[in-house]
């Protein structure tokens, strides 16, 4: 049994049902995150832990305990919103404070755990502003720090980062995992942002219309994902129609190329296969086994980054090439050959 543990959980809403037979554990101090589309359900399973939505099947269980029937504020859990909610008539430090002063915890005690959580979240000197003085990214520190004080078992975060500018949003998710990781706090992070998810969690919880389609490290779901619906929602994939020769010798046609896999193939006659941008190149690098020729039809220049799309045949292959200053990007139009190892293809099941 984990720290948090979530079985069988479903929601309806009227006749649909936006949570289906959700299943988790989570051990202590670990950081999960909800990814998925939106509607998928992230929100409504992480509002059922928080204890702002009843389920309408399962268990919930932080710490041995059946929580189901608890209100949000006697499960132990802090909670961050995307909008912040802090109370706009109170100073950062009354915010920080709001829950310890409920809890009843006299008021010396109150402010060095104030202290101490403002100077956690790096923000030791504002204290006495109100949040109509602070930026968007103070101010989600500031909920940071109140959900922090009152020292929940388990944090709850929903899209925290979402209103905020891209380059705030990638330094404090640095930020968020390493005060998490600092105070050993279990998490649960929700959010629509893949890159989110792959740097900041221990485990993702990959969500596809309320199911959880596959629950596993960053590295896994990224190179091992077990549906079509993970490949294509985590990353770039690019995806080849190929014709099954022989599906117990692992050998397929791709255009005029016979192909061994060297592992058996589903007995289909058709199958979709799947390749990261990473595992193509326009460069047979250390001998690539395989050769597919093709033309440039797109080419943008991102910067250190230069994605480009390949025609071969059916199929438009996406692959990035890192910028040099001294060779242009390629021109649309170019013929190109694009090398690849068979190995890297993975084979999807429909
Ligand atoms: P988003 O990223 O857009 O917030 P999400 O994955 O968090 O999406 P949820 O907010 O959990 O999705 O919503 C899942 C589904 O449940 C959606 O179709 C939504 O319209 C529906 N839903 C959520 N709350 C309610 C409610 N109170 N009444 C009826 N339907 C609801």
């Amino acid at each position: 049994m984990g720290f948090l543990d979530i079985s069988n959980l479903s929601k309806s809403f009227g006749a649909t049902q936006v949570v289906k037979d959700f299943n988790l554990s989570v051990e202590k101090g670990e950081f999960i995150s909800f990814l998925g589309p939106s509607g998928c359900g992230k929100t409504t399973t992480l509002r059922m832990v928080a204890g702002f939505e009843v389920p309408s099947a399962g268990t919930i269980r932080i710490d041995g305990r059946d929580v189901v029937r608890l209100r949000p504020n006697q499960r132990n859990i802090g909670m961050v919103f995307q909008s912040y909610a802090l109370f706009p008539n109170l100073t950062v430090a009354d915010n920080v404070g709001f829950g310890l002063r409920v809890a009843g915890v006299p008021r010396a005690g109150r402010a060095s755990r104030v202290a101490e959580m403002l100077a956690i979240v790096g923000l030791a000197d504002f204290g006495a502003r109100y949040p109509f003085q602070l930026s968007g990214g103070q101010q989600q520190r500031v909920a940071l720090a109140r959900a922090l004080a009152v020292r929940p078992q388990v944090l709850l975060l929903d899209e925290p980062l979402s209103a905020l500018d891209a380059k705030i949003r990638v330094s404090l998710r640095e930020e968020i995992r390493s005060i998490q990781r600092k105070l050993g706090i279990t998490t649960i992070y929700v959010t629509h942002d893949q890159e989110e998810a792959l740097s900041m969690s221990d485990r993702i919880v990959v969500m596809n219309n309320g199911v959880a389609d596959q629950v596993a490290p960053p590295f896994e779901i990224y190179n091992r994902p077990t549906t079509r619906f993970v490949a294509s929602f985590v990353g770039t994939l690019n995806l080849i129609e190929a014709e099954v020769a022989d599906a117990a010798a692992g050998r397929l046609r791709l255009g005029p190329d016979l192909v061994d896999l060297g592992r058996p193939l589903p007995d289909n006659r058709r199958v979709t296969l799947a390749l990261r941008p990473e595992a193509l190149s326009l460069a047979p690098h250390g001998g690539r086994d395989l050769a597919l020729a093709g033309e440039i039809v797109e080419v943008h220049f991102l910067g250190s980054v230069i994605r480009i799309r390949v025609q071969v045949g059916d199929a438009r292959l996406s692959l990035d090439t890192f910028n040099s200053p001294d060779s242009p990007p390629p021109a649309v139009g170019a013929p190109a050959t694009v090398f690849l190892n068979a190995r890297d293809l993975m084979v999807l099941a429909d």
